[in-house]
């Protein structure tokens, strides 16, 4: 059975939290070690060393790579690990190299926080045309800076000037990159907990509106109901009714397969949506949450059952849905604890 690791398997992000994903992998992927590659090459060369110039360069482009294939826990930890390098070379940079080049770098840098701020926040905001505006904005200002510290470079006759230009042009695309990561995760964590129900930690009602938009594919649909939930909260109070919610979600969680999604609809209402499979499958993954919850034991030694209408996904999403919510009322009227197939 999967773990709880998948909890929102299934589910559709929101389009900011696809892109603010989409802008920190990319920063991870490709703005870093780049820099990183860049940082290293130049010590390298300042020590003459050209062999090792090249293996350090490769070596840090296939951090590159490997973030793009690792997942969970151990990309998280390779991006600390990038971050804090990143920093650190920054840092390192802005103490090194002529007077005038650490003067430019920490003025663009004070110069440009706030507007980079305000910029990425209204980015992310839900206005398109806010949007559009400010892509297009952010697009032909980065242009004018670039240009602007090329102009400089170029302009300058300077070597050391010169020399040192590359490594401008990467902090500026690192120190974008980097904003844009703490601001897009921000977001991106706004929307996750916008979305997710706080008692129980599943997808709640609010995301099930959402996301069954975009349900294509078939599957099946799920509408369970707790039986007798209202005699829990009247005899044992109702933290005792919210810790059977939390372990009734938890038996949901353990018992679909991926590629499911499961919310809290309601009260002791919960909706399981499940991969295309056959009929017979369905049930049986429905028969064992069931069976799960109806033999553990909850309150003062208290059983609980569920009860469950199942409907094909297919046409209408809201026919689907209406279909199972009869079939769980036949449930209901047939004695509970049982699942029951939509006609
Ligand atoms: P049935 O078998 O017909 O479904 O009976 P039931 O008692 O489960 O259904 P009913 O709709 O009468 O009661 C649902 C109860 O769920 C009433 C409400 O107080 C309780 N409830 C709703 N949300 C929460 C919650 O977040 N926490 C707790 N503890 N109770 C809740
Ligand atoms: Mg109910
Ligand atoms: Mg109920």
């Amino acid at each position: 059975m999967s773990a709880k690791f998948p909890r929102t398997d299934g589910a559709v992000p929101g389009q900011s939290a696809q892109l603010a994903d989409g802008v920190s992998g990319l920063f991870f992927r490709v703005g870093a070690p780049l820099f990183l590659g860049v940082l290293l090459a130049s010590l390298g060369s300042l020590l003459g060393l050209r062999v090792a110039d090249i293996t350090l360069l490769l070596a840090v482009l296939a951090v590159g790579v490997l973030d793009w294939q690792l997942r969970g826990a151990a990309r998280f930890r390779l991006r600390l690990v990038l971050a804090l390098l990143t920093v650190l070379g920054l840092f390192g940079l802005s103490m090194s190299g002529p007077p005038p080049d650490t003067g430019v770098i920490l003025l663009s840098i004070i110069l440009m926080t706030p507007l980079s701020a305000l910029l990425w926040t209204t980015y992310f905001s839900r206005y398109p045309a806010y949007r559009a505006l400010l892509v297009g904005g952010l697009i032909s200002g980065a242009g004018m800076v670039l240009f602007h510290f090329m102009r400089a470079s170029f302009l300058q006759a300077d070597p050391e000037l010169t020399s040192v230009h590359p490594l401008v042009l990467a902090a500026a695309l690192v120190f974008f990159s980097l904003l844009a990561t703490v601001f897009g995760l921000g977001v991106a964590q706004g929307e996750r907990a916008a979305r997710q129900d706080a008692l129980t930690g599943l997808l709640n009602r609010r995301a099930f509106n959402e996301e069954q938009r975009h349900w294509e594919g078939g599957g099946w649909l799920a509408v369970l109901d707790i039986d007798y939930f209202k005699r829990i909260n009247d005899r044992y109070g109702h933290e005792a009714g919210d810790r059977v919610l939390r372990s009734v979600a938890d038996v949901l969680m353990d018992t679909v397969p991926l590629g499911s999604a499961v919310y809290r609809w309601g009260g002791e209402e919960f909706v399981v949506r499940l991969p295309p499979m056959p009929l017979a499958e369905a049930q049986i993954i429905l028969q064992e949450a069931r069976g799960e919850v109806a033999q553990r034991t909850f309150a003062a030694g208290e059983h609980i059952t569920l009860s469950a209408g199942l409907s094909p996904l297919g046409g209408e999403p809201a026919r689907a849905f209406a279909d199972a919510d009869s079939a769980l009322l036949i449930a209901k009227s047939i004695g509970r604890d049982r699942v029951m197939v939509a006609d």
